[in-house]
C-alpha cells in the first residue's frame, strides 16, 4: 500500500517532490526543534491519485483518520469537541512556491457547538471565537465550495459601515459578529442550495478536496505557464493545528525575512499585523507594521523570533522567510522556505554570503539567475526635482511608465492591443495575476512588502509600488485621486519602484547602476551592486568552458559587445551593408545588370563601402575572432514590395503618368519574386547564381584585414558562407573564393594569422551530412534560428500567431525560437557535432542563432560540446554567467 499521509516528524526538507516545499519545510524545522505546530502532511502522490481518478485513493481517507488521532492526543484536544475543540488550518504546498495560487482553509473544525468550547478555552472570549468561525464560513465558502467571496466582503463591509464610517474588522462586537455569521451562513445557502457542514470530518474531507482541485484551477495553471513549472507535480496538503494571532493585543501575524528580499541587505525585514490572522498579512487588507516595531511590542517573542530566522539562515545557507504567529505572547512559526528575492538582492546576497563564508565560489554562483540579468540593467526614473503625487513601498524595484488601469482584465486587453500599462489597484488578488504579469507596472494603495502585489511583482519583475495610502481609487469614476490631484483610467503615470514614488505624466529614465559603472561611473563602481557583479561575473569567466563571442554588425555594436565581454564576433550579417541611400543604387544596378560588366559596375561601387565597415568592426575586435558571413537574404529584398509596386504603377499610368522605370522594376520585382523566399534564392545559392558577388564581399573582408594588419592591428578573419546543404556547395565556393583572398593578400603582401573558411549548420540536411560537410570546412556554426525553421517547418516570422497556444497546450515544453528542442533541433546538433568532429578533429564548433543566449540553450551547448556561443551584445553576460553555471552544475539555478 502506498503511503500517503506524514507526521512532520517523519519528513525533511529534501522531500519537497513528495512533500511540497511547505510540508518538507515544516518537517524539517520541526526535526530541528523550532516551535511548530504539530500537524500532518497529505503527499502530492495522493494529490495525483485524486486527480486521475476523481477520488480519494484508496486508504488516504483512513491514514489522515490515523494521524488526526494522533494529533488529538498530541494537543489534548478534538475536533469538534463543544467544550474543548481542536482547530486545524489546511495548506497547500507544491514543491515550487506559487504564492497565493493555491488555496488555504484557516480555523477548520468550528460549527455552532464547538464555537462555545472555543470561547470558553480562550478565557470566555466571545467575540474570537465568533470572529474565528465568520472567517471559516467565508474561507470555506469560498474555496471550498466556489461562493463569490465579494458576497462575503460585501456583508463585512456592511457590517463595518454599520459602526462607523472608518470602522475596522476589529471594531466589530461580539453582537455584530453573531448577526454576520447569520448572514454567512445564509450567503453560504443560497450559493450552494445546501447548509453549511457541522461535521468537522466532513469539513475537513471537503478541503482537501478543494486543495487538491485548486492544483488545476485557472490561476494556478496560469502561474505555472508563465514560471515554466510542470503540470505533473500535484500539490500537497498540510493539516495544522490552528494557532490564532487574533486574540488580542498580545497576539499577531507577520513575515519575515532574514534579509532584505528588496535590496539585499543584511537585516531582518518583514512585516507585522497586531491582533490578525495569516491570511490578512498577505491579502494587504489593513496596512502592516514594519517588523522591527514588533520589539516594542512584545521583545521577548521578537528577540525569539530574529534567533529562529538566524538559526534557519545558517542551517539553510540562505536567505529564508519565514510566517509565524504569536499566540497570546508564545510564538509559533507556521512556514518557512528558501525566500524570493529581486535579481538585485540576489546578486547582493549571494556575493555577502560568499564573503561571509556561508557559501563557497560555486554555490553563490549558482544562486544568481541568468534569466533575471537583463533586470539588473533595467533604467530607473529620473526625478530631477520632480514631485511624486503620492509615496508608497518600494515593493519591486524598477521603473515603469505607462497608462493607468483599474482592472487586471483592463490590462490584459489594453496590453493586447499594445499598450503600456500601469495597473493601479487597491491591493491585488490572485485572480489579478494575468493582468498584473501584461502591466508595465502596479501600483496599490493598500497593503505591505509581502502583499500578494509586491510578491508576485518581485517574482515576475514587474516595478511595483504598494501601499500608497493617499492613493484614493473610484471605481466607479474610473479614476484615482491622490493629494488633491485626479488621474482619470488611460492617463500616463511614472512609478519608481526602487523609492517608492508615484508620478503623474511621463518621466525621463536614466541608466542603471551596472550601466553607469560599465560606462567608468567612479561612484557606481564603489556600490554594493556592482562589486557583487565584478566577483560573481569573474567566477563565471573563471568556471565556464564555452567562448562567449557576439552577433554584431556595426563597429558600435562591436565595441558595446566587447565591453560586455564578448570575445569574439561569432555573426556579422553584412546585409546591411547593402542598405542605405547611397548604397541602394548600387545594389539595384548590380540586380538589374544586363551583362557582366555592368554587375561589374556595381560591386565596384560597393566594394570601398563594405570594407570600410569591415575596417570599423576588425579595428573594435582586435585580437578576437570575427566572423564575417556572406550575403544571406533573397536579392527581392532589396527591391520594394511587389504589390505596392503594381498599385503605383496602375495608379501612374490611370492618371497618364510615365511609369516606364517603375515598370521596369515591377518586371525584375516580378522576376525575383518566390513563393517562398525563405526556401528560395538565399544564402549559398546566391552565391552561386551571382559569383561576383560574394567575390567582391571576400575581396572587401581581405583588404580591410589587411589595412588593419598594417596598422599593427590583429584582425582574425572567419568567412562563412550560410545555408549550405552539401558539400559539394561548400567546395565550389572555396574554390571559388579562396584565390581571391590569396590574390588580395598577396597584393597587399599580408599575410593573416588566422583566416578560416567555414558554413553555418542551418539545414536539416548539412546537420546529417556533417561528416562530408566538415571536410570541406574549418568551423560549423549553428544557424539555429534557421534549423529550428527547417526542423519544424515552423515559419520563423509567422510562428508568433500560434506559437502561445503550443505553449498553453504544452504542445512544445517552450517556444522552440527561444530554447533549443533538444529532442529534435537538439538531435541534429549532436549528430552534426559528433559526425563533423569525427570526420575533421581540427573543426571548430559554435553556434550564432538567437539560442546562443537563452541559459537553457547555453547549458546544453556545453553539453554537446560547442566552443563558443554567440547573441547578441546585450546578452553577451548572461551567456557568459550560463556558460559558468552550466560547467558548476545547471541551468540558471537560483536558489529562489
Ligand atoms: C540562423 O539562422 O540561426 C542565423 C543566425 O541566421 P539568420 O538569423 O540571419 O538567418
Ligand atoms: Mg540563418
Amino acid at each position: 500500500m502506498t503511503k500517503y499521509v506524514y507526521d512532520f516528524s517523519e519528513g525533511n526538507k529534501d522531500m519537497k517532490a513528495l512533500l511540497g516545499g511547505k510540508g518538507a519545510n515544516l518537517a524539517e524545522m520541526t526535526n530541528m526543534g523550532l516551535p511548530v505546530p504539530p500537524g500532518f502532511t497529505i503527499s502530492t502522490e495522493a494529490c495525483l491519485a485524486y486527480l486521475g481518478k476523481g477520488s480519494f485513493p484508496d486508504g488516504q481517507m483512513d491514514e489522515v483518520e490515523e494521524h488526526l488521532v494522533r494529533l488529538e492526543g498530541d494537543m489534548d484536544k478534538r475536533l469538534g469537541d463543544p467544550t474543548d475543540p481542536l482547530l486545524v488550518s489546511v495548506r497547500s504546498g507544491a514543491k515550487f512556491s506559487m504564492p497565493g495560487m493555491m488555496d488555504t482553509v484557516l480555523n477548520l473544525g468550528l460549527n455552532e457547538e464547538s464555537i462555545k468550547g472555543l470561547a470558553q478555552q480562550s478565557g470566555d472570549d466571545l467575540r474570537f471565537a465568533r470572529d474565528a468561525y465568520r472567517r471559516f464560513i467565508q474561507m470555506f465558502g469560498k474555496i471550498v465550495m466556489d461562493v463569490p467571496g465579494d458576497a462575503f466582503e460585501h456583508a463585512l463591509d456592511e457590517a463595518k459601515a454599520r459602526k462607523g464610517p472608518n470602522a475596522q474588522d476589529t471594531d466589530l462586537d461580539e453582537e455584530d459578529l453573531s448577526a454576520l455569521i447569520g448572514e454567512f451562513l445564509g450567503i453560504y445557502r443560497q450559493h450552494t442550495g445546501s447548509d453549511f457542514p457541522t461535521d468537522p470530518r466532513e469539513q475537513l474531507s471537503l478541503a482537501i478536496e478543494a486543495v487538491f482541485k485548486s492544483w488545476n484551477g485557472k490561476r494556478a495553471r496560469d502561474y505555472r505557464r508563465q514560471n515554466k513549472i510542470s503540470d505533473d507535480l500535484g500539490t500537497a496538503v498540510n493539516v495544522v493545528a490552528m494557532v490564532f494571532g487574533n486574540r488580542g493585543e498580545d497576539s499577531g501575524t507577520g513575515v519575515g525575512f532574514t534579509r532584505d528580499p528588496s535590496n539585499g541587505e543584511k537585516r531582518p525585514y518583514g512585516d507585522y499585523l497586531q491582533n490578525a490572522q495569516g491570511e490578512d498579512v498577505v491579502a494587504g487588507i489593513r496596512n502592516t507594521l514594519p517588523l522591527a516595531r514588533l520589539e516594542g511590542l512584545d521583545a521577548t517573542s521578537y528577540r525569539q523570533l530574529l534567533e529562529v530566522m538566524s538559526t534557519l539562515e545558517g542551517h539553510y545557507r540562505d536567505m529564508c522567510d519565514v510566517e509565524f504567529t504569536i499566540e497570546k505572547g508564545k510564538l509559533w512559526i507556521l512556514q518557512t522556505r528558501v525566500g524570493k528575492r529581486t535579481a538585485f538582492a540576489e546578486w547582493v546576497m549571494a556575493f555577502d554570503m560568499l564573503g561571509e563564508g556561508l557559501i563557497d565560489e560555486d554555490a553563490a554562483l549558482l544562486r544568481v539567475d541568468p534569466n533575471r540579468l537583463e533586470e539588473l540593467f533595467k533604467r530607473r526614473v529620473k526625478a530631477d526635482g520632480a514631485q511624486p503625487v503620492a509615496r508608497g513601498l518600494n515593493a519591486s524595484p524598477g521603473a515603469a511608465v505607462g497608462k493607468v488601469v483599474f482592472t487586471a482584465d483592463d490590462a490584459e486587453a489594453r496590453a493586447k492591443n499594445g499598450d503600456k500599462v500601469v495597473l493601479v489597484r487597491r491591493e491585488t488578488t490572485p485572480d489579478d495575476y494575468h493582468g498584473m504579469i501584461a502591466s508595465q507596472g502596479i501600483l496599490t494603495s493598500a497593503g505591505g512588502t509581502n502583499s500578494h502585489a509586491a510578491v508576485v511583482a518581485r517574482g515576475e519583475g514587474i516595478p511595483a509600488v504598494c501601499g500608497a495610502d493617499a492613493v484614493k481609487i473610484d471605481a466607479a469614476a474610473h479614476a484615482f485621486s491622490a493629494n488633491g490631484t485626479t488621474v482619470k483610467e488611460g492617463d500616463v503615470i511614472t512609478i519608481d519602484g526602487f523609492t517608492g514614488n508615484v508620478f503623474v505624466g511621463e518621466l525621463p529614465l536614466e541608466d542603471s547602476l551596472l550601466e553607469k559603472a560599465r560606462s567608468g561611473d567612479e561612484a557606481a563602481r564603489g556600490e554594493r551592486i556592482w562589486r557583487a557583479f565584478e566577483r560573481l561575473m569573474a567566477v563565471a569567466d573563471a568556471r565556464r568552458r564555452l567562448r562567449v563571442r557576439a552577433n554584431a554588425d556595426t563597429p558600435d555594436q562591436s565595441t558595446n559587445a566587447r565591453a560586455r565581454g564578448a570575445e569574439g564576433i561569432g555573426l556579422c550579417r553584412t546585409e546591411h551593408m547593402f542598405l542605405g541611400e547611397e548604397r541602394v543604387g548600387a545594389v539595384r544596378q548590380m540586380i538589374f545588370a544586363d551583362d557582366e560588366a555592368e554587375e561589374q559596375k556595381a560591386y565596384d561601387a560597393l566594394l570601398p563601402l563594405q570594407r570600410e565597415d569591415f575596417v570599423g568592426i576588425f579595428r573594435a575586435m582586435d585580437g578576437l575572432p570575427v566572423t564575417v558571413r556572406l550575403l544571406d537574404p533573397p536579392l527581392h529584398e532589396f527591391l520594394p514590395d511587389l504589390t505596392t509596386l503594381s498599385v503605383e504603377v496602375a495608379l501612374g499610368k490611370e492618371r497618364g503618368e510615365d511609369v516606364s522605370e517603375q515598370e521596369q522594376t515591377l518586371r525584375k520585382v516580378r522576376e525575383l519574386h518566390e513563393a517562398n523566399p525563405m526556401l528560395g534564392l538565399r544564402g549559398v545559392r546566391l552565391g552561386i547564381v551571382k559569383p561576383g558577388l560574394y567575390a567582391m564581399q571576400v575581396r572587401a573582408i581581405c583588404e580591410a584585414a589587411a589595412r588593419v594588419k598594417k596598422e599593427g592591428g590583429d584582425p582574425k578573419v572567419e568567412i562563412m558562407i550560410p545555408l549550405v546543404a552539401t558539400k559539394p556547395e561548400l567546395e565550389q565556393m572555396r574554390a571559388e573564393l579562396e584565390p581571391v583572398a590569396a590574390e588580395v593578400l598577396s597584393r597587399e603582401g599580408v599575410e593573416l594569422d588566422h583566416l578560416e573558411w567555414g558554413t553555418m549548420i542551418e539545414l536539416p540536411r548539412a546537420a546529417v551530412t556533417a561528416a562530408e560537410i566538415a571536410e570541406a570546412a574549418e568551423f560549423f556554426s549553428f544557424g539555429t534560428n534557421d534549423l529550428t525553421q527547417t526542423a519544424f517547418g515552423f515559419s520563423r516570422d509567422d510562428i508568433g500567431k500560434f506559437v502561445g497556444m503550443y505553449e498553453e497546450r504544452k504542445l512544445v515544453p517552450a517556444n522552440p525560437f527561444v530554447t533549443v528542442d533538444r529532442p529534435g533541433v537538439g538531435r541534429l546538433m549532436r549528430i552534426a557535432v559528433e559526425e563533423g568532429t569525427a570526420a575533421n578533429p581540427e573543426l571548430h564548433l559554435g553556434i550564432c542563432g538567437e539560442h546562443g543566449g537563452d541559459p537553457a540553450s547555453v547549458v546544453f551547448c556545453n553539453e554537446i560540446g560547442l566552443d563558443y556561443v554567440s547573441c547578441s551584445p546585450f546578452r553577451v553576460e548572461t551567456a557568459r554567467l550560463s556558460a559558468g553555471q552550466a560547467v558548476v552544475g545547471g541551468a540558471g539555478s537560483a536558489s529562489t
